[in-house]
């Protein structure tokens, strides 16, 4: 796998190194059945999994077409050890299509338990899942879209216009204050007590280094003057790609809190954290998350098992 250069933070999902294969894409047979044929089965996030005994998880590759004579879309996700992997979403079960002994799990919640060597194979057939379970009508004209390029471009059959799956940009930031502190929040969305970093969409016509800026203004009313991009993920729940800074307050640490978004937020020093994960006060997001590494690379260390 190939090395990054400068500060870098990664999760389980952050790989380098995986082939997509995509200068396949454009071959007309490649989605043609055959013997070298295996099928990577997601739903609404979700991705067919098998686990070792060691409890490392990983893509369940099937040779059945399993879109029982449907007319879902297969999406080329790249070869593995010789067999075309094709990406299949699959609708929500039913008393005709049910999932028989296929286990199917939320990529977000296993996502640290996955074999390195299948998280890429697992992101890529979620994303295009969710892609091709929205993206059905031309956006110009309503007609119904024809899947090209082995999945990856979807064109309209009457003004001839191409879909591309879309990724939308979101900035993560650990913003410090001058004393080093950590600003956690509480999202109004999120369950009680569980903490995180704050985080916000790009907007259009928006650098990544002014949405961090922007966002940490609107949501608690502090300036933020410098920034740090730190790394990314993918985060295709339904497509986004966190992209992960350290930041630094500038001035007053004093908060305003935007009300409707964030129910709390305070600034930690690392014994305060210690202290209220100890006493089981917050929560803070799973180690897959790009919001725990960021915590954890102030932290020094993971902050929570
Ligand atoms: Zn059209």
């Amino acid at each position: 796998m190939a090395k990054l250069r400068g500060p870098h933070l990664s999760t389980p999902l952050t790989l380098l190194g995986s082939d997509r294969d995509a200068l396949l894409r454009g071959d007309e047979t490649i989605l043609e059945p055959g013997e070298d044929v295996r099928y990577l089965v997601s739903r609404a996030g979700a991705v067919s999994l098998r686990e070792d005994e060691d409890g490392t998880l990983h893509a369940s590759l099937e040779t059945e077409d399993p879109r029982g004579g449907t007319r879902q879309p297969l999406v080329l996700l790249g070869r593995r050890e010789g067999y075309r992997v094709l990406g299949v979403e699959v609708p929500e079960p039913s008393p005709e299509l049910d999932d028989p002994g296929r286990d199917l799990r939320d990529l977000r919640r296993i996502a640290d338990r996955l074999h390195e060597r299948d998280a890429d194979l697992a992101a890529a057939a979620v994303a295009m899942g969710f892609w091709h379970r929205s993206m059905r009508h031309c956006p110009q004209c309503g007609a119904v879209l024809e899947a090209e390029m082995a999945g990856w471009v979807l064109r309209c059959p009457e003004d001839g216009t191409e879909q591309f799956p879309r990724t939308d940009p979101a900035v993560i930031m650990a913003v410090r204050d001058a004393q080093d502190r950590l600003l956690l929040a509480r999202n109004a969305h999120f369950p009680t007590g569980f903490h995180s970093v704050l985080a916000g969409f790009v907007e259009p016509g928006e650098s990544l280094e002014n949405a961090v800026v922007r966002e940490v203004g609107e949501e608690v009313g502090v300036i933020v003057e410098e920034v740090e991009y730190m790394g990314s993920q993918p985060w295709p729940f339904p497509r986004s790609l966190m992209l992960g800074y350290r930041a630094w307050a500038a001035g007053s640490a004093e908060l305003t809190l935007q009300d409707e978004e964030i129910a709390e937020a305070r600034w930690f020093t690392r014994e305060e954290l210690a202290a209220a994960l100890e006493a089981d006060e917050i929560q803070l997001p799973g180690s897959a998350s790009m919001g725990r590494a960021l915590i954890d690379d102030w932290y020094g260390r993971s902050a929570q098992k």
